[in-house]
Order: structure tokens, then C-alpha cells, then sequence
């Protein structure tokens, strides 16, 4: 498994990640979430040993992953990391960025390899296509086939899909982390996108001020967030009597002691998002109904 030992990092002098510990074992998928800035890109980027550590060891199995200072070629050869922005070769084919790291010894195995990776990514179009005439979403796929080409034992992802559109999203996902599991390759994925991580990681941390506040499967964390910052990960959510209420959980019913009076009705597709003024407060919850504004309606907690 791998086993994250206490580890501290800063590049100048105050620290990025602070006494951070965890364990993910073969074939569990985790997610790294946390706000712009929290230090998911570094805490990826030190598990491929691209920095020193301040403090702390990490391994994979029984081998220790090691920074530049006691080892010369960043990132272990089991392992493979997408960055957030990703280096391919601009002036060559999909198909010879995907096969670069393919052996060419047995030719019609590397093509063969190479058309299933086409078929994760989706990207099968666009196999004699060079990268530079690619959109950035279609790069991101690229790059994405090109590390788990030769089936790495652990793979980390920097915010994999922030390039894609959401046309593509939602099948891609499914696709590359059903692959990923069937392969049983270890991923972990730093992102900011519930959708990246509710249907598909078995455990999420939660990086806030250098520090894991939260390391649990996607459903504990949902039903039971311990604080804003978490709950905001997967959807909005009101403040009423020191309780977070995400805005599903409030509805308008008959009577009940929370007299509210709407302000506006945001159409979402299935429902509405309605705005409401709650004692002088805003509250926010989901209705199937449109309301006209002043209407005074009747809401309840229902958890
Ligand atoms: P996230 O991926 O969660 O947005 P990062 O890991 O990229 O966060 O950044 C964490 C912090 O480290 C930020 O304050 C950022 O400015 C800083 N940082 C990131 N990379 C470097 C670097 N190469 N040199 C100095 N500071 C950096
Ligand atoms: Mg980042």
C-alpha cells in the first residue's frame, strides 16, 4: 500500500503541507480535495518524490518513494503522473504520443494497446490527428491515455478533467475510472469537482491550512459534514439553528415555525432553487414549484 509517514513540505519558509498522514491501499481510488491553493498539486507532486521533504518518509509497498537529493530520475517507474498542465509532443500523432513509452518489439500488440487506450479516452477519431491541431480538452485525454499506456501499479492525476467539457465529462470519468479499478491501478485524483469524486473514490481528504481536516468515504462526509468548507464540496447549503442544511434538505411544506418570505426563483432543469429571507436571513432551498416573490411560505428541515 501506499503509506504517507508524517510528511511536511515548504518551498520558501512556511509550510505547504504540515505532519499530513495517510494510507491508500492496491487498487483503492482517493481523492485530494481543498480550495485553490491548499496544496493538492504539491501533496501529488511529492508523492512522485519531485521535492525533498522537510519531514517525513513515503513508500509504496516496501520501497520508499525518494526526493531529487537521493534519487536522479523524478518519479518511480510503477507510477505515472498527469500534471495539470500536461507535456505532450506537439508535432506528432495521437497515436505516437499515446505508444511513446510502448515497447515497438511486437508492433501489432502496441497497436492493439494503443486502440483500447483510444477507446478510454474516446479520442479513437482522432488517432492520426497531431496533438498541436487538439483542443485543450482533447490534449488532457491524450495525455491521460499516454500514462496508463503501460499500466502503471499507482497513478495520480492533477485535476484530470478540468480541461474537458462537460458534453465529454461525464462519460469520460466513467470510462478512465472504470478502466483504472478493472486494471485494479491505485489513483488518486487532486480535485476540486464533486463529480470527480462522489461516484468514483473510496475514501476523500480534505486539505485545509497545510492539514487533513477530513479523510472518509465521499457518503460519510456528505451526510455528516463536520464543517462549511467540506459541505461546500458537494452542494450549497444554509446555516440554520448552528446546523448545516444543504438546500435539498429544506423544503416548503404547510406550517411549521420557520415563516420565511421568497425573494427569487432560480430555474435548475429538474427543480428551483428559491431564494427566501428566514428572520433577516437568506435562506436557500429546492422546490419543484416556481414561487412569485414576497409569497410568505412555511419551511422544515427535513435531514
Ligand atoms: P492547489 O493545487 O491546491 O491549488 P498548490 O499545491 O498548487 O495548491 O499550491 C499550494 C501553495 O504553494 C500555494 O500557496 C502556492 O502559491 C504555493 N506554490 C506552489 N508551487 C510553488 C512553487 N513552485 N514555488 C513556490 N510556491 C509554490
Ligand atoms: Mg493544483
Amino acid at each position: 500500500m501506499l503509506q504517507v509517514k508524517n510528511i511536511s513540505f515548504s518551498y520558501k519558509k512556511t509550510l505547504i503541507l504540515k505532519g499530513i498522514s495517510f494510507k491508500v491501499n492496491p487498487g483503492e481510488h482517493v481523492s485530494i480535495l481543498g480550495e485553490s491553493g491548499s496544496g493538492k498539486s504539491t501533496l501529488l507532486k511529492l508523492l512522485y518524490g519531485t521535492y525533498n521533504l522537510n519531514n517525513g518518509r513515503i513508500f509504496w509497498k516496501d520501497k520508499e518513494i525518494l526526493g531529487p537529493k537521493q534519487n536522479l530520475i523524478i518519479g518511480p517507474e510503477y507510477m505515472k503522473y498527469v500534471a495539470q498542465e500536461f507535456d505532450l509532443m506537439p508535432f506528432i500523432t495521437v497515436t505516437e504520443n499515446i505508444g511513446a513509452f510502448l515497447s515497438n518489439f511486437y508492433p501489432e500488440e502496441k497497436q492493439k494497446r494503443i486502440d483500447e487506450l483510444l477507446n478510454v479516452v474516446e479520442l479513437t477519431a482522432f488517432a492520426n490527428t497531431k496533438v498541436k491541431l487538439l483542443s485543450g480538452g482533447q490534449k488532457q485525454r491524450v495525455a491521460l491515455a499516454k500514462a496508463i499506456a503501460k499500466q502503471p501499479e499507482i497513478i495520480l492525476l492533477d485535476e484530470p478533467f478540468s480541461h474537458i467539457d462537460n458534453f465529454k465529462k461525464q462519460s469520460l470519468r466513467r470510462s478512465l475510472f472504470k478502466y483504472l479499478k478493472e486494471k485494479n491501478i491505485t489513483c488518486i485524483v487532486a480535485t476540486h469537482d464533486k463529480d470527480d469524486v462522489l461516484p468514483f473514490s473510496d475514501y476523500m481528504i480534505v486539505l485545509h491550512e497545510a492539514q487533513i481536516i477530513a479523510n472518509n468515504t465521499p457518503q460519510q462526509l456528505f451526510k455528516n459534514p463536520q464543517n462549511t468548507l467540506i459541505a461546500s464540496f458537494f452542494d450549497e447549503f444554509n446555516i440554520i439553528d448552528d446546523e448545516i442544511i444543504y438546500t435539498h434538505q429544506l423544503k416548503a411544506v404547510d406550517k411549521s415555525n420557520l415563516k420565511a418570505t421568497v425573494k427569487k426563483s432560480y430555474f435548475k432543469g429538474h427543480y428551483y432553487l428559491i431564494e427566501a429571507n428566514l428572520n433577516g436571513n437568506t435562506v436557500f432551498f429546492e422546490s419543484k414549484f416556481q414561487y412569485d416573490e414576497n409569497k410568505e411560505v412555511f419551511l422544515k428541515k427535513t435531514l
